[in-house]
């Protein structure tokens, strides 16, 4: 852990930390604003694969925050970073159009007939053919490698939270006994990519989030400096029963703000 001033650049979760649905989270467009003006490079850091990177530009810039492609790390990117290292080519994958086309534009080819792995992730247009397609592929062949781009079981909407990959995992865990290699956080994927593109090492850098179990659990694993914001998932009594607890806690982002301004 270092002092927050300290710190060279900050890997900011978005939903439930920079925002809900289409609403800016108080201080997030401050905070990114001065972050701009003192340099500190900011990086969005999220496990939802279910948009692909230009839709991550439209809604951030919507919201109010400038953003440029490069910006954005998702459990998309980290999820093919892994697929590559372990020479997989074919995939059976479940998503989203733009999960798809990332993977499609990553030189991935998608197939349902003998694929090198089965793909699952947080698709807003889940059938039941999907899930039947990927439940018959592992059920036929039980060694073909199995993977999921992250272990959330809900996704916060302005609904309230709505079944995530993670659900879909406990799903295929209970049709086929099989369990995936889970790549988002608090996987170490991004935080490799990360430091890939910011040419910095994991102790200088802060991961802010919203959720113990992945942002704050992946910066603790990984030697990143954790600052676990109160404004999404974590309420301030699941905080006081965690076994472990992060280096910094804020209300929100505005509080963050504050202190760094002090
Ligand atoms: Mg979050």
């Amino acid at each position: 852990m270092i002092p927050l001033k300290k710190i060279k650049a900050f890997l900011l979760d978005l939903d439930g930390t920079t925002y809900i649905s289409d609403q800016a989270l108080p201080g997030a467009i401050e905070f990114l604003s001065y972050a701009n003006t003192n340099n500190i490079p900011v990086l969005f850091f999220s496990n939802n694969p279910s948009k692909g990177i230009p839709e991550y530009v439209q809604h951030i810039s919507k919201i109010g925050i400038p953003v440029a492609p490069e910006q954005i790390i998702t459990s998309t990117q980290a999820t093919i970073d892994y697929l590559h290292s372990e020479n997989i080519n074919y995939v059976y994958a479940v998503g989203t159009p733009g999960f798809v086309g990332e993977l499609e534009k990553a030189g991935l080819h998608l197939t349902d007939k003998d694929p090198q792995a089965v793909v699952i992730s947080f698709d807003l247009t889940l059938t039941y053919d999907k899930i039947k397609t990927a439940a018959l592929l592992l059920h036929h062949n039980p060694t073909l490698p199995y993977i999921a781009t992250n272990p959330d079981l809900v996704c916060p909407t302005d609904e309230g939270p709505v079944p995530d990959c993670g659900a879909l995992i406990a799903l295929l865990k209970s049709a086929t006994g099989r369990s995936p290699v889970i790549i988002g956080k608090p996987h170490g994927g991004m935080v490799r990519l990360a430091c890939h593109r910011l040419g910095l090492e994991p102790t200088d850098l802060a991961v802010i989030g919203d959720r113990l179990y992945t942002d704050i659990l992946m910066g603790k694993d990984h030697g990143l400096t954790t600052i676990l914001v109160l404004s999404g998932e974590t309420t301030a009594l699941d905080l006081e029963q965690a076994d472990w607890k992060p280096d910094f806690v804020f209300d929100n982002l505005a509080e963050l703000l504050n202190k760094l301004q002090q």
